[in-house]
Order: structure tokens, then C-alpha cells, then sequence
């Protein structure tokens, strides 16, 4: 079964083309610089296994256009590994906000394009997005079916006590405000694997107590009990919780209309410069690239180290506050760009949690950068285990589309 992933952004719309048989990539790509005004420079990097890859510049001035490139792409005769788009038997979309009505993936009919469109308000950037891309697929493969898998659907099974915010009752109602949490799909994948390899210690899944550590452009953590998420940082959207890139985190929300009123800023600017201007590019003045802070802080700047700093303790808190939350632990998981590739990062995480259990083995964790396989990383006699596991969104996506599209 040949089954196509695709990810839409505001402004590029990634892909992964699989043979579910094998759950084999047959080609992956990126368009970049969709829907961008003047999009001069839009470009399609389109990766076939096996085969050359190539990159097309074209304009694309919506969604629907970056599509059809890539359909071509997937069918081009030097470069394509399909003879025709209809090999394609179903298609799986991230889609960022499913709001309270979809705890699980969903083949998409008219119903789920309205829960979509519902939660556009709570997903402004995404869910249309998202919307175009499930819109322009279905006008190229009208008969092919589809199915979302959405980023908060984990998060559904945070109870109401860890989801709701200590506000008057009735905005939770009018406004549906509450923790949501994102990158569910990561969380999910990877305190899955170490959920298995926790079994395969002996430790039952219905009593396993992990956390999971999502640490890329975006970072976000989990609570995990049982393989339910009980808690996760990111909130009514993703600025909550962990320092990221550009993302703040957790602030004092009276720091919003404090500077409001001295940086003399309106609402659009204070978004941006909680989203796009503040955590490791705001702290270090450097940049949003953790490899760039890392090399700047191993030069002795100190707003590098500062950075890095509020970064790491902001995680360590969170385990022990989730440690709370899960009365103790199991695992601690690390992953995506940051928790796959940085031994310093991830030693810097644990520092001072022995007493929680997580006993690091530096020569393990040195070993270990982009590993194709979960690795433990904790010292054999840890009492609680330290993994670093390979996150992987689009395959849980493929998988998802595939079991959902049999059953139906
Ligand atoms: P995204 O959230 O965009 O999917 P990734 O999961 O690819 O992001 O993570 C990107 C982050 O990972 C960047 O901050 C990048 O610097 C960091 N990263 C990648 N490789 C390394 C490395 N070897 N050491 C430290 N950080 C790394």
C-alpha cells in the first residue's frame, strides 16, 4: 500500500511518501516558500530514495499549487518513483488543533472538516493551513481517502484538573480555553518505544510512569502514566511550558501588559516578541539554533551560558514537577533535534536528579548523537532509565492512516 504524509505550514508543506508493506520511505521532500507573497524563491526539494534528487524553483503562490509540484515530482520520469498520482491509496495530514473533539485520528469526511474548521480560532496559524492542504489533495485524488491526525489528540486525556486554568469558569465555556498541549504525535511515538522497552524490563505497562522530553525548534514535555498522557506543557497553544527557539515559555502573564505599556507595543507585538523573538535567540542575542548558542557559550559568551542555563533548569523542573505528577519514575525520554543530537544539553537536563532515579552514564550519553535505534543512556543499576529514542511523526502518521483507512 503506497500512502503519502504531508504536513502543511503557513509557508511550506512537507511529505513523505511510504510503501506501508514495508513501512519504507520511497521519497520525502519539502516545499518551501508557499503562499509567500512575491514567492520568487519558492522551492521544491524533492529527496527519492534510490534515485537522484532534485530541487524546483517555481512559484507557488497557495497551497494548492505546492501540491500539484509535488505530485509531479512523485511522478516525473528521472526523478519520480510513481508512474501515476493514483498509486497514491490514502493520504495522512498533521493537523495541529483538534480542539476537544478528537482524541484519536479521523477519517476525514464533511464532519471532520468542520471540527477543523472550528478550531481555527485556536490554531490561527496552522489549521488553515492544514485545511488547504486536505482541500488540495482531495481536488487532485477526489476518490483517494484521507485521514488527520491531529498534534493535540494525546493531550486529550490530561485531566480536568491539570487542564484547566485557575480563571473564571465561564471563558472555559464561551472560549473552550484550556491546556491543549502540542506535538502529541512525538509524544505519543516515543513514550510508546519506551514503553516497550520498559515491559521488556519487567516494569508493567498499566503502572508505567514516563516523561517525555519533545526538544526541537518547538520544545514541549509530557507526563505519561500507563501510555496516558496525564499532563503536558505547551497550553491553549504552544508558548507554554519549556524555553524554545524563539518561544518564551512559562511567564508571569503580567508581563504582557507590562511591557505592552512601557515598550508602548499593541497585542500583534507582544505576540511576536513572546513567539518569535524571545527563549534562545531572545536570551542569548545570538540565535534560535541550539548549536549556535552551544558554540557561543563555548567561546565564554555569558548570555550564551545564560541562555542555556534558563533552558536546561526550565526542563529539570519540569521532570520533578511531573515526577509529582506521576508519583515517580520510570523513564525519562529524550528526543528530536535537540534531545537526539546534544550529549552536553542532555547532561545538563538531569543534573541533580539522581534523587529522582536518573542516574546518567556520561560514557553512554556521549556515545549517543542522531542514533538511528532508542538508546539507554542511564548507568545499568539506574533505578529509573534514561532513553534517547529517534522521534518519528510521519511514520506514526503513515500508521495511523493506514489502520484507519482499513477498518473503514
Ligand atoms: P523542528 O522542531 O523544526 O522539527 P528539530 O527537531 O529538527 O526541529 O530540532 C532543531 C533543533 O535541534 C535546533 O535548535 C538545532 O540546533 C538542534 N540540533 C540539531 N543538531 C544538533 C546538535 N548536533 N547539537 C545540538 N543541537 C542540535
Amino acid at each position: 500500500m503506497k500512502l503519502l504524509v504531508i504536513n502543511c505550514g503557513s509557508s511550506s508543506v512537507k511529505y513523505a511518501l511510504y510503501e506501508m508493506d514495508t513501512e519504507a520511505v520511497l521519497a520525502s521532500g519539502l516545499a518551501d516558500r508557499v503562499s509567500v507573497r512575491g514567492g520568487d524563491e519558492a522551492t521544491l526539494k524533492h529527496e527519492p530514495v534510490g534515485r537522484d534528487a532534485i530541487t524546483v524553483s517555481r512559484p507557488m503562490p497557495n497551497h494548492t499549487s505546492a501540491i500539484g509540484l509535488i505530485m509531479e515530482a512523485l511522478t516525473d520520469p528521472a526523478h519520480g518513483v510513481l508512474d501515476s498520482v493514483r498509486e497514491i491509496e490514502a493520504i495522512g495530514h498533521r493537523v495541529v488543533h483538534g480542539g476537544t473533539k478528537h482524541a484519536s485520528s479521523a477519517l476525514i469526511d464533511a464532519d471532520v472538516i468542520a471540527a477543523i474548521e472550528a478550531c481555527v480560532e485556536l490554531g490561527p496559524l496552522h489549521n488553515p493551513p492544514n485545511l488547504a492542504g486536505i482541500r488540495a489533495c482531495a481536488s487532485v485524488l477526489p476518490d483517494t481517502p484521507q485521514v488527520a491526525v491531529f498534534d493535540t489528540a494525546f493531550g486529550q486525556t490530561v485531566p480536568p484538573h491539570a487542564y484547566h486554568y485557575a480563571i473564571p469558569h465561564d471563558l472555559y465555556g464561551k472560549y473552550a480555553i484550556r491546556r491543549y498541549g502540542f506535538h502529541g504525535t512525538s509524544h505519543r511515538y516515543v513514550s510508546g518505544i519506551a514503553g516497550g522497552l520498559l515491559a521488556e524490563r519487567g516494569v508493567p505497562r498499566e503502572t508505567q510512569r514516563i516523561v517525555t522530553c519533545h526538544l526541537g525548534n518547538g520544545c514541549s514535555m509530557s507526563a505519561v502514566l500507563g501510555g496516558e498522557c496525564v499532563d503536558t506543557s505547551m497550553g491553549l497553544t504552544p508558548l507554554e511550558g519549556l524555553v524554545m527557539g524563539t518561544r518564551s515559555g512559562d511567564i508571569d502573564p503580567a508581563l504582557v501588559w507590562f511591557i505592552m505599556e512601557h515598550e508602548g507595543i499593541d497585542t500583534d507585538q507582544v505576540d511576536a516578541l513572546l513567539n518569535k523573538q524571545s527563549g534562545l535567540l531572545g536570551v542569548s542575542g545570538i540565535s534560535s539554533d541550539m548549536r549556535d548558542v552551544l558554540a557561543a557559550e563555548a567561546q565564554g559568551n555569558e548570555r550564551a551560558k545564560l541562555a542555556l542555563d534558563v533552558y536546561c533548569y526550565r526542563i529539570r523542573k519540569y521532570v520533578g514537577a511531573y515526577a509529582a505528577a506521576l508519583g515517580g519514575l520510570d523513564a525519562l525520554v529524550m528526543t528530536a533535534g535537540v534531545g537526539e543530537n546534544s550529549p552536553i544539553i542532555r547532561r545538563r537536563c538531569v543534573e541533580g536528579l539522581r534523587f529522582l532515579g536518573l542516574w546518567l552514564d556520561d560514557a553512554a550519553n556521549d556515545a549517543v548523537v542522531g542514533p538511528k535505534q532508542p538508546q539507554d543512556i542511564a548507568q545499568p543499576d539506574s533505578p529509573a532509565r534514561i532513553y534517547v529514542v529517534p522521534t518519528d511523526e510521519e511514520l506514526t502518521i503513515a500508521r495511523d492512516t493506514k489502520e484507519i483507512v482499513g477498518r473503514n
